[in-house]
């Protein structure tokens, strides 16, 4: 019966001769299962230079993790053969072919370790396995690295450049998406210039040309437009929507803010009370889609309405401009949203509100970009899609907050690698890892 048992076993972990499974200790106090491997040959060719029938130096024990079997933890264990080779002289321990070189881990075990690190937290990714998120990371970091070296992206032609920051205000990070196949090529800390020469290097090395590049989708940063002008020749720049309505949302905030402090009894008077929730009610409302506007808010904005307040200029102007956008899209007409933008534009120079000034002169200073990003559909519900995911990437990589960790995660979540290990729990499997899964179920 023993015999039996420890054949199944040998067929079940895919093994093939020299290699068999000598003995299984099912330790159920522990909920552990132990699989003893045997090499059985006494000569193997050289791992170095493949010279046939090279006698075995000695054997060193090695330990691996391996997918649970039931609700036990599975190890395999082996006595590795090193070999010493006539030819070249070298000593050299076989590979086994249930683990990569070095790895406590075997592949298997792996690809199930990434396939959930696509999905959760790595510390809780980490926890559900029972091992350190330590172990987890280096895997990450291996696995997103050799699936990049294979990576195509001869077809790059929309190229959308962002930042996005670990830490508020720190440590920012450049990601450069692709706006058609809707993934991210590129991620690297820093948001100057170099950024943008980075990922046209990056982009060669991965097959693509940068001269083939001809749109970049960006936020108002003169270093990316730099950086596009001297990297990627022949992309046009257009200034996110996105971003467009953020900074307006942002000169905004910062009249009512300003209002607030300086007079606060005047705001406080033209909302008819004397609450500070009110003024709370007062900052959603104007944040706010008026749709979406809550009773509390709905009163706010009415006496905001019927006020001569600097912070009813400033809401009206932000909801000019979310017009102007507006009919831009509904009618895609480029000489009519440059006019409409215009007038825009005049009207927020001569507004006597200084945040809404500065936006005007940055929004005119970049006219042609502005009017393109008005027009262009592409990158609007992709951007805010792919903030959403980066802030997924963040949580990932909570507790392990270098640029490093986050890069490899949002790598390994947005960029729709193709050559990375499949989930082994999942039936369908990529042709590359189906001949492991075959090897090593
Ligand atoms: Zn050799």
């Amino acid at each position: 019966m023993a015999v039996e048992i420890e054949s199944l076993f040998t067929s079940a972990l895919g093994l093939a001769t020299p290699w068999r499974v000598a003995n299984v200790e099912l330790n159920t106090a522990q909920k552990r299962i132990d699989f003893n491997i045997t090499c059985e040959a006494k000569y193997l060719p050289c791992p170095l230079c493949n010279k046939a029938d090279q006698s075995i130096h000695d054997r060193l024990e090695r330990h691996w993790r391996h997918l649970d079997f039931f609700q036990y933890e599975a190890w395999l264990h082996a006595e590795l053969p090193r070999i010493h080779c006539d030819d070249c002289d070298k000593t050299t321990q076989v590979e086994v072919p249930w683990a990569r070189e070095g790895s406590g881990f075997t592949l298997l075990f792996e690809a199930l370790a990434l396939s959930l690190c696509q999905d959760l937290p790595v510390r809780q990714a980490a926890q559900l396995l029972r091992c350190n998120d330590k172990q987890l990371w280096r895997r990450i970091e291996h696995y997103v690295q050799a699936a990049r070296k294979l990576d195509d992206m001869s077809g790059v032609k929309i190229a959308g450049i962002d930042e996005t920051s670990l830490r508020k205000g720190q440590n920012y990070i450049t990601v450069v998406h692709d706006l058609e196949k809707k993934r991210l090529l590129f991620a690297c800390e820093g948001r100057d210039h170099k950024t943008v020469v980075d990922f046209a290097s990056d982009l060669k090395a991965h097959g693509g040309k940068p001269e083939q590049i001809e749109h970049v989708c960006q936020d108002m940063s003169a270093a990316y437009a730099k950086g596009v002008s001297l990297a990627l020749p022949n992309a046009q720049i257009s200034y996110d929507r996105f971003h467009v309505v953020a900074m307006a949302n942002e000169a905004m905030d910062e009249v009512r803010r300003e209002e607030t402090r300086t007079q606060p009894q005047s705001i406080k008077t033209a909302l008819g009370g004397n609450d500070r929730k009110l003024l709370k009610s007062l900052a959603w409302g104007m944040r706010r889609n008026p749709d979406g506007w809550s009773t509390k808010q709905l009163n706010a904005m009415h006496w905001l309405q019927h006020s001569t307040l600097k912070s009813a200029r400033a809401w009206r102007l932000k909801m000019a401009l979310r017009t102007v956008y507006a009919n831009a899209v509904k009618h895609n007409d480029e000489d009519l949203a440059k006019a409409e933008l215009s007038s825009w534009l005049s009207w927020a120079t001569r507004c006597r509100l200084e945040p809404f000034k500065k936006l005007a002169t940055t929004l005119k200073q970049r006219l042609d970009g502005v009017v393109r990003g008005m027009l262009d559909n592409r990158s609007n519900a992709y951007v805010e899609a792919m903030n959403g995911l980066l802030q997924q990437a963040k949580r990932a990589a909570r507790g392990f907050k270098t640029a490093t960790n986050f890069i490899m995660i949002a790598y390994l979540c947005m960029s729709k690698l193709k050559h990375l290990p499949s989930n082994p729990l999942v039936p369908a499997v990529s042709p590359k890892y189906s001949v492991l899964v075959h090897r090593c179920l």
